[in-house]
């Protein structure tokens, strides 16, 4: 069993990364990997978003590294945020057209503009009962109508940064044909996560999330979930067996 490809990492464009394009692509060949989606925080996001330029630029940049490195294959991506409550993510048309693969995920720090208030309800969730009702609801319906709305690959470490209701999520990325991350730097999909999301038709995927080099291709506490949980490896996209 081995993983084949990593859709989840983030290089210089995304401001909490400092990894060079062509510094992915040779450290993803030299763990094996067949396929790569560089996937940086979407625009929407005030502190890490990749700015829209950068984006075009990136896609360049890709094209020409396809040309130099033919044993891989290179995916432009990129890790959209889940704005609000209608579902709407951080991509415009022209972004859109340019992307090999779209992953969305909820992030705070994501310029929301009508629902602000999701990420202080998300915030006080940890601290009160009432709170974690109201955001699990809002974080639920948001997550539910950006899969209906918009054609996402997977949903990035759903449950982390903010409660959800797994069947529902899983019940909607099931119907919407979105897989769901596990992801191996943040918890989440954690174990017991996975074993809601698993009575579904569900397809799942490993990502790194790496921000380092070093981390690329990596998925060990991602596994080890997997394996608590007992899901079926020939359920995960991006493990060949
Ligand atoms: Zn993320
Ligand atoms: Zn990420």
């Amino acid at each position: 069993m081995r993983l084949i490809g990593d859709y989840h990492m983030h290089s210089k464009y995304s401001g909490d990364s400092k990894n060079e394009i062509e510094a992915i692509v040779k450290q993803a060949i030299s763990v094996g990997l067949e396929e790569i989606a560089i996937t940086d925080h979407g625009p929407g996001h005030s502190g890490y978003g990749i700015k829209r330029e950068n984006y075009k630029l990136l896609r360049q940049q890709i094209d020409e590294l396809r040309g130099k490195y033919p044993q891989i294959r290179i995916l432009l991506g990129i890790e959209a945020n889940i704005l609000g409550r209608d579902g709407a993510l951080d991509m415009d048309e022209e972004m859109l057209n340019i992307t090999d693969w779209l992953n969305a995920g909820y992030h705070f720090g994501a310029k929301i503009s009508e629902d602000y208030m999701i990420h202080l309800y998300n915030f006080l969730s940890r601290f009160s009962g009432y709170f974690y009702r109201k955001a699990k609801a809002i974080n639920t319906q948001t997550m539910v109508r950006a899969m209906h709305r918009n054609q996402i690959k997977a949903i990035t470490h759903p449950g982390a940064k903010g409660p959800i209701d797994m069947d529902a999520v899983a019940k909607a990325a099931a119907e919407t044909h979105t897989m769901l991350e596990i992801n191996n730097s943040h918890g989440h999909l954690s174990a017991e996560e996975i074993q809601i999301a698993m009575q579904y038709d569900v397809q799942f995927i490993l990502g790194s999330d790496a921000h380092e080099l070093v981390n690329i291709g990596k998925v060990p506490d991602a596994l080890d979930r997997v394996q608590k949980a007992r899901l079926g490896l020939d359920r995960i996209y991006n493990i060949r067996l």
